[in-house]
């Protein structure tokens, strides 16, 4: 294993990711955390291997971007 490196967003800063979805769901039902990851859903990243939270509308998009970019092992 390299250092784990964590998914960026298009803005160079470090996407939210979580080891479970469990993780993941809680963070977005959390009030603390609204309205940003309000009603987002869970996904677990090719890329990385951990979860993220996207807006539901965005995670086929999403998905098209990490198959061009895809280096999975
Ligand atoms: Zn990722």
């Amino acid at each position: 294993m390299t250092e784990t490196k964590h998914c960026k967003r298009s803005n160079g800063t470090e996407r939210a990711w979580f080891r479970t979805r469990e993780e993941a769901e809680a963070s977005a039902g959390d009030p603390k955390n609204h309205p940003v990851y309000r009603g987002d859903a869970a996904h677990l990243c090719g890329k990385c291997g951990f979860w993220h939270l996207s807006r539901a509308e965005w995670l086929f998009p999403e998905w098209e971007t990490l198959e061009e970019k895809a280096t999975v092992n």
